[in-house]
């Protein structure tokens, strides 16, 4: 079960796909144009956003290009052609799976429940994260920059793991503690802030003159590429 958005301007398409989808246990939202698409992804936190490529206002390529700048989150994207190069455009684009239309529920379902399976990092080929010049496998659990090896403590590679899989992401300290550590927030707590600091130290940097790690003052942190 996921906390879903679907982006269909479609009404018959979208009730469907919100129905049968529920029925299969997931928790269902949905917007109907690009732009009210890419507030709910943003602000809503879905677990996945199931993207339909025509949509009125903007260009389905325009919609994972702006999505891509600010999010990581898992996108699968329906496409009403089945055209190799325009397949390809989607997912070159950040797309993470496509469906061409019409699909069944059923099929979609099982490409959401694969993509989340691999962003969770429970497939067998959990592929290397690489951003910029930093490289963590996260089946061998070793990190490079640049090719040279890292040595981190688990939690400092789980924290690594966890900014990486939402590059561009802010992710608050009170969500590290409560997915990393896996205990209660409490305001006072440092360990967010202690294991931060272990890790820019690791990456060859600090608060004061940050690369990969940036700090989202009042709101949390972010993994991103320097170089870009
Ligand atoms: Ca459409």
């Amino acid at each position: 079960m996921a906390y879903l958005l679907l982006v269909e301007d479609d009404a018959a398409v979208r009730s469907a796909l919100m129905r049968t989808l529920a029925e299969r246990g997931h928790a269902m939202h949905s917007a109907t144009t690009g732009m009210a698409g890419l507030r709910a992804a943003i602000d809503d936190r879905p677990d996945l956003v199931i993207l339909d490529l025509g949509l009125p206002d903007l260009d389905g390529y325009e919609v994972i290009r702006m999505l891509r700048a600010v999010s990581a989150v898992p996108l699968i994207v329906a496409t009403a052609r089945d055209d190799e190069e325009e397949i390809a455009r989607v997912l070159d684009a950040g797309a993470d799976d496509y469906l061409v239309k019409p699909f069944r529920a059923v099929q979609l379902d099982a490409r959401i429940r694969a993509v989340l399976r691999r962003m969770r990092g429970e497939d067998d080929q959990a592929q290397p994260i690489v951003v910029g010049e930093l490289r963590i496998d996260p089946r061998s659990r070793e990190v490079t920059m640049a090719g040279r090896a890292l040595d981190l403590r688990p939690k400092e590679f789980e924290l690594l793991v966890y900014l990486a899989t939402r590059t561009g992401q802010v992710v608050s300290k009170r969500e590290l503690l409560t997915q990393v550590w896996q205990v209660p927030y409490g305001g006072a707590d440092k360990t967010v802030d202690v294991h931060l600091s272990w890790l820019r130290n690791k990456l060859g940097e600090s608060a004061q003159r940050p690369k990969y790690v940036r700090a989202v003052r009042g709101v949390g942190v972010k993994l991103v590429d320097p170089g870009r």
